[in-house]
């Protein structure tokens, strides 16, 4: 069955591993023999309860999760995160600091300003892809946080280091790279992430938080997204996404089983370094406007026929990458030209055969 899966470079929700997949198949109608599918089970049924578990068991094995940080489960993608961030946590001094690299940080922060005030670390670069050096952020010592974007997916501009905040609390939006490399969680007060890129389907935000930061949401705050109160009744408050959370489990065992975060970033760095060498050594029919310090591993922008992109060329590109099963190779409405994201799901096999169609396309369309 796994022959007939298409090469799915989209950036989400994107590609589930086909095993993952087959396993929820063969499962759809009947959960452990008992006739009826996860999809129509009570969230409150013990076959339910260990699945929550073991999901939350394993996004602290993997992440090496220090016992003094809870995992959440709550709704609302990584939008309802944004506000569920300054909902939670603005509050302790009601201003926080943003860090805007590009689309999404751009609109955490614009949400944030619903419940705060709300500083820029620094003015939003002009040319999206050039992150200002940290020494140049002006950071206030008085803020209840700061917050930045560690893979900004539109843009394809990744923090490959994790900011300096002088003990202010650092939260960070890791929808996007999520179990794609190992990091000291230690190091941040707030991590969240929604599933849909490398994790699961979407339904389903995951929340890594200190403990010592929950207990003070503004007044206002949705139960919801009441960290505080998600975490005492352990991501079952209400009906949580149930079948999300199922398909995430899985693909939890999955990278278990592949050996773990440490393998996927092994697999990140080989099948990004690979893409960015075709685009570098086609003497710029491919182009990628990203600074190299701040090149995403995961959504690779780029243009063809020139740096500027030839739109004509693209829309060729995109039909004929189509023509053998590529898809979802367009770049996001707001930027032009290509995006190829290489979740996790994505294998280097996969990357090399659109390497291998790049090289093929340059050949017959250069002058
Ligand atoms: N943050 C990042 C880095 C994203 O890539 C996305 C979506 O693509 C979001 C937040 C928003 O997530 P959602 O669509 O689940 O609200």
């Amino acid at each position: 069955s796994g022959a007939s899966r298409s090469l799915n470079f989209g950036a989400g929700p994107a590609k589930l591993p086909t095993e993952v997949l087959e396993e929820v198949q063969d499962e759809v109608l009947s959960y452990l023999s008992s006739g009826m599918s996860l999809m129509e089970m009570s969230h409150r049924s013990k076959e339910y309860a260990k699945i929550n578990k073991d999901a939350q068991d394993a996004v602290r094995e993997l992440l090496n999760v220090p016992s003094n940080y809870k995992i959440l489960f709550i709704q609302g993608g990584g939008t309802g995160a944004f506000a569920a961030i300054a909902l939670n946590l603005i509050n302790r001094t009601g201003t926080a600091d943003y860090c805007v690299t590009g689309t999404w940080s751009e609109k955490a922060a614009k949400e944030a300003a619903k419940y705060g005030e709300v500083n820029l670390a620094f003015p939003k670069p002009k040319k999206l892809g050039n992150v200002p050096k940290q020494s140049t952020w002006i950071l206030n010592p008085n803020a209840s946080y700061v917050y930045y974007c560690a893979n900004e997916t539109v843009d394809g501009v990744q923090f490959h280091y994790i900011p300096e905040t002088n003990g202010v609390p650092l939260v960070t939006d890791m929808s996007s790279s999520i179990m794609t490399e190992n990091f000291d969680v230690s190091k941040f007060g707030c991590i969240f992430g929604g599933a849909q890129k490398n994790i699961g389907p979407s339904g389903v935000t995951v929340v890594i938080i200190r403990e010592d930061l929950l207990g003070n949401p503004m007044k206002i705050c949705p139960t919801v997204f009441d960290f505080t109160y998600v975490d005492k009744e352990k991501s079952i408050h209400n009906t949580p996404a149930t079948f999300s959370v199922y398909v995430m489990e899985k693909v939890f065992r999955w990278i278990k089983k592949n050996g773990g975060v440490s393998e996927m970033e092994k697999h990140a760095l080989a099948k990004s370094h690979l893409l960015y060498s075709a685009i570098e050594n086609s003497n710029d029919f491919y182009s990628c406007p990203i600074e190299k310090a701040y090149r995403s591993r995961m959504n690779i922008p780029f243009r063809v026929g020139g740096v500027n992109g030839n739109e004509q060329l693209e829309d060729i590109f995109l039909k004929e990458s189509e023509k053998i099963k590529m898809y979802q190779l367009k770049g996001h409405r707001s930027v032009g030209g290509m995006r190829a994201s290489l979740y996790n799901a994505v294998t280097y096999e996969e990357v090399e055969i659109l390497v291998n169609f790049m090289k093929e396309f340059q050949d017959k369309y250069e002058n």
